[in-house]
């Protein structure tokens, strides 16, 4: 049967399914996957005895059943948005209200809503692209807009550290706006590198956006103030010409699918329309769970006192174990600064990323293929092909023989 051009563009091979359908294989398939592909979090054992202890209230006082017999309205559950503007304003000074704050079904949907809102065609046939300034980016982007050709990446500028580390940076040299930008969009931290944009790269990345009459949007699926899962000390940041983007996700819930957009009222009136087109509303039992934590402030401590340091510990085992492991000098892993991630560089590496993933996938080992992480990015760069993307979230068993088998084909690689 033949599909629509949108159709054919939404039914091809797409990196995320292909990550997705990974995701899903290795955790049907037991003890005979080594789950580190995906972006799956851990099950942090307190957060879940939290969980469980919250949804059985819900249960005995009879919320729970209240939220699932009914819908909520297009911009998300109301307790819970007039909650998070509670919460932001004793946090940052943003006065925030309610008309600031839109629930989506996760932070994905979100932005589908966003790339297809400020970036796509135009009147008068004019075209918008989604900038991204700092490739590599989140693989999710890749394919989340109903336009062809949707997106434009820059390379970054890259620091050798010490240790066998390296960090990538916005090269503000190469980064050209021009008016067929539609807006800028950063995940911070970034998913894959667990890279996190410095102060001084997003206060330059807000000013170059209000210079352009373009909204920047920040994607904090894993920063702060909830996961939390970021490693450095850096300034959490929002303004009127922000679209800031959390997620319930990596907290411990992502098959409860709530994203959090806060953004100016115009922008959130738009998006609350996209929302009761696509969905009529967004689902409300992420909202109802969460909504105590928030109230109280709990959802501050357990990411901070939880969350963050069980991420920091793990993170620090995996690269200790990579670069026992791994021989080497070409091998080289992205400074750890936030998220569930390391972005593992193997410097003229001899086979591709996707050859490596194939072979390593026989071995019974899942990882991602970093060229997947480069949407919008035109010219040709070896880089894209010599680089993966490892989850460490998984219980350490797993991370530890996942590694050992990796360390076996690269090291057998290199020889
Ligand atoms: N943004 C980033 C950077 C992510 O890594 C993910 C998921 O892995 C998402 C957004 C989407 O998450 P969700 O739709 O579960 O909120």
């Amino acid at each position: 049967m033949p599909y629509s051009i949108f159709g054919n563009k939404f039914t091809q091979h797409s990196g995320i399914t292909e990550l997705m359908d990974d995701l899903n294989a290795g955790v049907q398939g037991g003890d005979d996957i080594l789950m580190l592909g995906g972006g799956n979090p851990a099950s942090i054992p307190e957060i879940q005895t939290r969980l469980t202890e919250l949804m059985q209230e819900l249960l005995d006082e009879g919320n729970l059943v209240n939220t699932l017999s009914n819908y909520d309205g297009p911009q998300g559950k109301n307790s819970f948005i007039d909650a998070l503007a509670t919460l932001f304003n004793d946090l940052y000074d943003w006065d925030l209200s309610a008309k600031n704050i839109m629930l989506t079904n996760g932070s994905q949907n979100a932005f589908f809503y966003l790339f297809n809102l400020l970036g796509g065609n135009f009147s008068e046939g004019k075209k918008k692209k989604i900038l991204f300034p700092l490739a590599p980016e989140y693989i999710g982007y890749a394919d989340a807009s109903v336009s062809e050709d949707a997106f434009v990446a820059v390379r970054p500028k890259i620091s050798e550290l010490e240790n066998g580390l390296f960090k990538y940076n916005v090269d503000f040299d190469a980064l050209e706006i021009g008016s067929d930008i539609g807006a800028m969009c950063v995940s911070r931290p970034t998913n894959p590198t667990g890279n996190v944009l410095t102060d001084e790269e997003i206060i330059h990345l807000d000013q170059l956006a209000k210079e352009n009459n373009i909204p920047l949007i920040i994607d904090n699926a894993y920063g702060t103030p909830f996961p939390n899962i970021i490693f450095e000390q850096v300034t959490p940041f929002w303004n009127n010409n922000t679209i800031l983007c959390l997620s319930l996700s990596k907290f411990g819930l992502p098959g409860a699918r709530c994203g959090i957009v806060i953004a100016n009222p115009a922008i959130i009136k738009a998006m609350s329309n996209l929302s009761g087109i696509m969905a009529l509303s967004p689902g409300g039992i992420g909202p109802e769970i969460a909504l105590p934590l928030v109230k109280t402030k709990e959802i501050l401590t357990l990411s901070d006192e939880v969350i963050k340091p069980f991420y920091y510990k793990k993170s620090q085992q995996a690269i200790t174990l990579l670069q026992q492991q791994i021989s080497t000098p070409n091998f080289k892993i992205h400074k750890a600064e936030g998220a569930l991630f390391l972005w593992l560089w193997f410097k003229d590496l001899p086979i591709s990323s996707n050859e490596l993933y194939k072979r390593l996938k026989a071995k019974g080992l899942l990882i991602v293929s970093g060229h997947y992480f480069f949407p919008g990015l035109e010219q040709q760069w070896q880089h894209t092909q010599e680089c993966i993307r490892v989850n460490y979230a998984q219980d350490d068993e797993v991370v530890k023989r996942g590694i050992a088998i990796l360390a076996a084909e690269i090291n057998a690689l290199y020889k």
